[in-house]
């Protein structure tokens, strides 16, 4: 009996001493019938879902606690070949100076395709990691804050609820970019890097831990600000908007942003690169405030915007067939190689 069918038990024990009757509002008794009869009675139990804590409770292949379904499911070939099948999420990975890092034991060799779908699922993992001192918990997947109401759980009942990888995940999936390049991208998407604003939230800083962006000293470091309306930030933007050719008023909203990035051009070499160019600007953004703040080395704007187009040239090189344009090419002219003119 899982802790799920337990808690719908109780709701309903609670409401009516464990029976029904036939003058129960028509919500209770569908609930009644859907969490106990007919072919559709999961829905409750699929919008329960193991919410991380200390990953001391919850198994990484076979709870639900990414997306909604197991990963099992998801990335079968992966499991069959998992050395850690019946692993908690906590032994599935180790802490290295406070960071998070996940670990996969396999029984054997992974063929290329496996590989492929592990850099996937290396991707949606990263946003995730244990919280120390946490206790693993159950939540409500269709609410934001994950508690249980009767309009979420009616919402359920008439409409597909998006999983969290939507069209998104998979633009980003398609750059063959290295998947550490990938997970930031995709954390920044979901507002799970650690800025200083996120660090603070989750206790890390303390009410007197200075908050400021490393790069301006003036805001708080959040990553709307970090990434896109800072100063530095938004003239590394402004050039990568005129390099390519598109002239744009760049909205604080990083989400509005990068779609706005991409709508431009319906070519889909276009997409693909505006993706590596986006992909490499965060990388590049994160590394450069990592190294002014670890080792306190100055951020050169040209370097960054170098280094951005190096990144994302050499991505697409691997990606498209008959990419064969030279970086000095791709700099000076980004939108005739991508064939967009
Ligand atoms: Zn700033």
């Amino acid at each position: 009996m899982t802790d799920s069918y337990c808690l719908v038990s109780k709701m309903l024990f609670a409401k009516y001493n464990g029976n029904v009757p036939a003058t129960a509002s028509a919500w209770w008794k569908d609930l009644n019938s859907q969490c106990y009869g007919g072919q559709h009675g999961a829905w409750f139990d699929t919008g329960l879902l193991r919410r991380l804590g200390e990953g001391d409770s919850v198994l990484f292949w076979k709870d639900v606690w990414i997306g909604e379904e197991p990963l099992r499911d998801r990335y079968d070939a992966l499991y069959c070949a998992s050395a850690q099948q019946d692993n908690l999420v906590r032994d599935c990975g180790t802490w290295v100076a406070g960071e998070w890092n996940w670990e996969f034991n396999w029984n054997r060799f992974l063929s290329r395709q496996e590989e492929d779908l592990l850099v996937n699922l290396r991707i949606v993992v990263s946003a995730f990691s244990p919280s120390r001192g946490r206790a693993d918990y159950w939540a409500w997947s269709n609410e934001v804050s994950g508690s249980y109401t009767v309009k979420s759980a009616y919402d359920v009942l008439h409409k597909q609820v998006q999983p969290v990888e939507g069209g998104i995940f998979k633009d980003l999936w398609a750059v063959r970019a290295p998947s550490n390049a990938l997970a930031l991208a995709w954390r920044a998407i979901l507002g799970r890097i650690p800025t200083r604003d996120n660090l603070r939230q989750r206790n890390v800083l303390t009410e007197t831990s200075d908050l400021s962006c490393p790069f301006c000293l003036h805001s708080i470091e959040s990553i709307p600000h970090l990434f896109f309306s800072c100063n530095l930030s938004w003239r590394v933007w402004m050039f990568m908007y005129n390099w390519c050719g598109v002239s744009s008023v760049l909205p604080q909203d990083y989400a509005a942003n990068f779609m706005q990035f991409l709508q431009g051009y319906g070519n889909q070499r276009w997409r693909q690169g505006a993706w590596a160019i986006w992909i490499a600007a965060i990388n590049v953004i994160w590394y450069s405030r990592n190294a002014l703040v670890f080792k306190d080395e100055e951020v050169n704007i040209q370097k960054v915007l170098d280094l951005i187009q190096l990144k994302s040239w050499s991505w697409l090189k691997a990606k498209i067939k008959g990419f064969s344009y030279t970086l000095f090419e791709w700099q000076s002219h980004p939108m005739l190689c991508l064939e967009v003119i």
